[in-house]
């Protein structure tokens, strides 16, 4: 798979190519450089050094099919925009429309767009909707606005999918000062430097900053989705820049502050709403502020300590290495001068300065290759020359004089054929040496995502405890839910539940008659749940409407975190609900198993609840809704067991018959008590109801009210 990045060397970009990169794609990097840094991937990649607005950037897609184009490459300043609106047109306009055609014309599988928040302007209507009205301020604003419209065109004309991703601010290792985020990373350099911050305004205003791992990994689930349109891509939350500055102080100590005017034109509030992404990906922003910054301040930290002791380095370098570029010259010139001194002084014959040139030759070239050789042969020549007219000799006899002519040449060849060996056998060093250095750098980038493997490895194992776990339970489960009696059903459910999702809180009601409300049938008892669900209540429409698991993603308020609706066919027959789960538990794991367990629920209640209509008639006594003792007791043992468990609080009233007034008292009594309750016949032939859920106040309301329609009953067991 192929994926290109335009502004891939940029802050957000790098970020998104290791993702790829780690994910095994191939990484095509398009980038002008204007911002970007090449030191930010350290992977093998293809890269091409070009503005994305050139028509070179054709030549790339007609070389290479891509999987997926993500297109980040912009001018990203605001006050850059200001001051030449137009080449921030050129860059993220016109640029965009290159890439988005060119897309379109080479059939890329998935376009994705980095737009931004700048397209909202000063709206106030927090936190800010995708369907919320765009005013820019800025001609940046405008131009990413431009892009998004272009990207719309494109489906309306062409049917060409994109997906427009408008960031909130993002902030993470390798920011740079200037883009939209930036902060973060100023603030972070200036308190890392011992130097104060400078607060425009009170410090009140608010962002939705957003980690730069979040944004990537957004982007990476992205291209394997099916998603289209455009999307907030932000963490749904405000900070104020004081709150920021109190979170860094938690990190490094106390920082001075200095308050200054605010800036003209600068938001006061800004927050994005990232329900849409977190319901349409699966995906939601895993890192929160506090973790976020440690990690870009630990970046920070580790940038300014690399710089220093690079600084020390060079400074300490800098003298030897200027020697050390003259010192083959130098050495040179003073072997020749002991040559010539020797030959001058006469301290040896002719015959051997060639024999000494020839040695001084073969060891320059040996020592410095071609270069120097060629230097040690030119000076050799010219010693020999000097040497010949001393001895009496015409210089244009030399010309025709075949015994110096051989001397020359034979200078000539040793001085080439030993400085070009030794060369190429430098350069082979060299290239070896390059070579070795490459894989000493993937070595330990294989090493990295070894680590990174063998922590996933654990993740597996500890997955795959659980599942053997979770198997073992599942035998359980089955054995629990092996009873053909709802009650039971319902109690037995959240004890499974709770042991097998490791959760505290599970609630379980029933769909009443009236279709109108869900009520409470059972709960874990240690906190309280709701009574009755309203069936017109938002989440509840949500939970009920949705075909498989609800999990509240989005925070809805007085929402469980998961949920499933328990139906026949198109019959509703219950609701579960979880209201607690450890964050990590919050996965696609634990989402399965709810599913697997609640489809086993739901298939154990309809065959129950089947088996209650077939043999309904035979649990009630004749023509009313009083159930046989033998059938009331079990029920009543089920409440029993559920208070010991669970303490789901229940009431029993008892009341003499009266076989005159018997079929108008349960009548009287049916219409006041709740579906969930039971009428029932005692072995002493007594009236019994059984009140699930109810409180001895509640209760006792009861007996009163019955009490005023002649009805006596008295509460007889339960938390009285
Ligand atoms: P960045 O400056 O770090 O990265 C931009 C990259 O694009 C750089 O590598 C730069 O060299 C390259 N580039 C610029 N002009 C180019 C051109 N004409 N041709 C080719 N390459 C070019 O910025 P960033 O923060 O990583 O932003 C990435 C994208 O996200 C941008 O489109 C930006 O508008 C958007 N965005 C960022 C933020 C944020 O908070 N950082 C918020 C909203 C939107």
């Amino acid at each position: 798979m192929r994926v290109l990045i335009t502004g891939g060397y940029g802050f957000i970009g790098s970020h998104v190519a290791d993702r790829y990169f780690k994910e095994g794609y191939d990484v095509f990097i398009l980038d002008d450089l204007s911002t970007g840094n090449k030191e930010h991937i350290k992977f093998k990649h293809k890269s091409y050094i070009v503005s994305v607005e050139d028509k070179k950037c054709e030549e790339i897609f007609r070389s290479y099919h891509f999987d997926v184009v993500i297109h980040l490459a912009a001018q990203v300043s605001v006050m850059k925009s200001i001051l030449d609106p137009k080449r921030d047109t050129e860059i993220n306009a016109v640029g965009l429309v290159n890439i988005l055609s060119l897309s379109h014309k080479y059939k890329v599988g998935k376009f994705i767009f980095a737009s931004s928040a700048a397209v909202y302007g000063a709206n106030e209507q927090l936190p800010l909707q995708e369907t919320n009205r765009c005013n820019p301020i800025s001609p940046y604003g405008m131009s990413k606005w431009l892009g998004e419209s272009y990207c719309e065109k494109w489906r309306e004309l062409y049917s060409y999918e994109s997906v427009v991703f408008r960031f909130s601010n993002v902030y993470g290792p390798r920011q740079g000062n200037t883009g939209e985020g930036g902060v973060i990373s100023t603030f972070l350099e200036r308190i890392t430097e011992g130097k104060y911050l400078d607060i425009y305004g009170d410090g009140e205003q608010t962002r939705d900053f957003i980690y730069v791992g979040d944004v990537a990994d957004a982007i990476y689930r992205t291209s394997n989705s099916n998603l289209s349109g455009i999307y907030n891509l932000s963490t749904n939350s405000e900070i104020s820049i004081n709150e920021l500055v109190g979170l860094m102080e938690e990190l490094h100590g106390e920082t001075e502050v200095a308050y200054t005017a605010a800036k003209e034109g600068d938001i006061q509030r800004s927050s994005l709403s990232n329900e849409k992404v977190v319901n349409d990906l699966d995906w939601s922003p895993m890192f929160s502020m506090k973790r976020g910054l440690e990690q870009t301040y630990e970046w920070i930290k580790d940038k300014k300590t690399k710089q220093t002791s690079e600084k020390t380095v060079t400074s300490s370098k800098k003298a030897p290495s200027l020697f050390k570029q003259f010192q083959p010259y130098i050495e040179n010139v003073l072997v020749f001068s002991v040559i010539a001194w020797l030959t001058l002084a006469n301290q040896v014959s002719v015959l051997n300065i060639v024999d000494f040139a020839l040695f001084y030759i073969l060891i320059i070239g040996v020592i410095y290759g071609n270069r120097q050789s060629i230097i040690a042969v030119c000076l050799s020549i010219g010693l020999l020359i000097f040497e010949k007219i001393l001895e009496g000799r015409e210089l244009i006899s030399l010309t025709y004089d075949t015994s110096f002519l051989l001397q020359v040449a034979l200078f000539l060849s040793i001085g080439l054929i030993v400085g070009y060996s030794i060369e190429r056998k430098n350069n082979l060093l060299k290239e070896q040496k390059s070579k070795l250095e490459e894989h000493e750098d993937r070595y330990s980038f294989l090493s990295d995502m070894h680590a990174e493997m063998r922590e996933v490895k654990k993740e597996l194992q500890l997955r795959v405890l659980n599942t053997g776990d979770g198997l073992g339970k599942i035998h359980y489960l089955l054995k629990e839910l092996d009873t053909l009696d709802p009650e039971r059903i319902y109690l037995n459910s959240i004890d499974v539940l709770q042991k097998m999702m490791k959760v505290k809180k599970v609630s379980i009601y029933k769909f009443s008659n009236d279709n109108a409300s869900y009520k409470l049938v059972a709960d874990s008892g240690s906190f309280k749940s709701s009574a009755t669900l309203k069936v017109e209540d938002d989440y509840v429409q949500q939970i009920a409407n949705k075909k498989s698991i609800f999990v509240n993603k989005t925070l809805l308020p007085n929402a469980p975190l998961m949920a499933a609706c328990l139906s026949n066919g198109e019959e509703k027959i219950a609701l579960i609900t979880i209201d607690d789960l450890e964050f990590e538990h919050i996965s696609l794991y634990h989402e399965n198993l709810f599913k697997i367990i609640t489809e086993l629920i739901e298939a154990a209640l309809v065959r129950a609840l089947h088996f209650q209509s077939l043999s309904e008639q035979e649990h009630f006594l004749a023509q009313s809704p009083v159930l046989k003792e033998s059938v009331f007791q079990k029920i009543l043992q089920t409440k029993r067991e559920a208070y010991t468990k669970f303490q789901i609080p229940y009431l029993l009233l008892e009341g003499m018959i009266n076989e005159e007034t018997f079929i108008h008292d349960v009548t009287e009594i049916s219409k006041e008590i709740d579906e969930t309750d039971y009428i029932g016949e005692s072995n002493e032939h007594h009236l019994l109801v059984l009140l699930a859920n109810t409180s001895k106040q509640a209760g006792e309301q009861l007996v009163s009210r019955l009490s005023e329609k002649g009805i006596v009953l008295k509460l007889v067991e339960g938390e009285l």
